[in-house]
């Protein structure tokens, strides 16, 4: 085998840790980061170390933040009165993209999967019940993925806020059951967001 250099086997090893990059992606890139000029390799490390050191969670809603509140959290024209539920912040990003909620969002930070032994406790549930016990919430939106287990998440946190007087809907059936948020269409999403239903 070809003798690379140690940094070289080093970023090559790193790259190759990515979700979908694999050995010979992870080398293709890592090739490209030695050709482009410096200055644009070095853009690619700058904006990671930016992201870890100041991006965290949003304290009102887990959404991605560079302070105590994200920006949707601290805009004061989003409706208060209505949370989205979602389970990341890419959902999140995917319901804005479709440009019809108005609202605010609670991200759960992922859903309830017995399987693998990720409970209730695990996720940001007590902090979205805190929200809601709080007063002036209208609606809870149920907005996590039409999977088996996305719509136990939703089931089990209808559960726990039914001694509450707030409304709870789910996103309408637009989207296939078991597909995922984030791949759906802005229209589907849309369409999903106006027609929501009573849960
Ligand atoms: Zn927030």
């Amino acid at each position: 085998m070809a003798q690379i250099t140690q940094s070289v086997g080093r970023l090559i090893d790193e790259l190759a840790k990515l979700p979908g990059i694999g050995r010979k992606s992870a080398e293709r890139l890592a090739y490209h980061l030695l050709r482009v000029n410096k200055s644009e390799a070095l853009g690619l490390s700058d904006a990671i170390r930016d992201v870890r050191e100041n991006v965290r969670y949003c304290t009102q809603c887990y959404n991605l933040a560079e302070g105590e509140l994200c920006t949707i959290c601290g805009d004061v024209k989003r409706d208060a009165g209505q949370i989205c539920v979602v389970e990341q912040p890419r959902d999140l990003m995917a319901l804005e993209q479709a440009g019809v909620y108005r609202g605010r969002y609670h991200v759960l930070l992922g859903r309830l999967a017995p399987l693998d032994g990720i409970g209730p406790e695990q996720l940001t549930i007590d902090k979205l019940v805190e929200r809601v016990r709080g007063g002036g919430v209208r609606e809870i939106i149920m907005a996590t993925n039409p999977t088996v287990e996305g719509d136990g998440t939703a089931l089990y946190i209808s559960n726990v806020l039914a001694e509450y007087p707030v409304q709870i809907t789910r996103l309408a059936r637009g989207i296939t059951t078991g597909s995922v948020l984030e791949y759906t269409n802005k229209e589907v999403l849309a369409d999903a967001m106006t027609g929501r239903q009573r849960l």
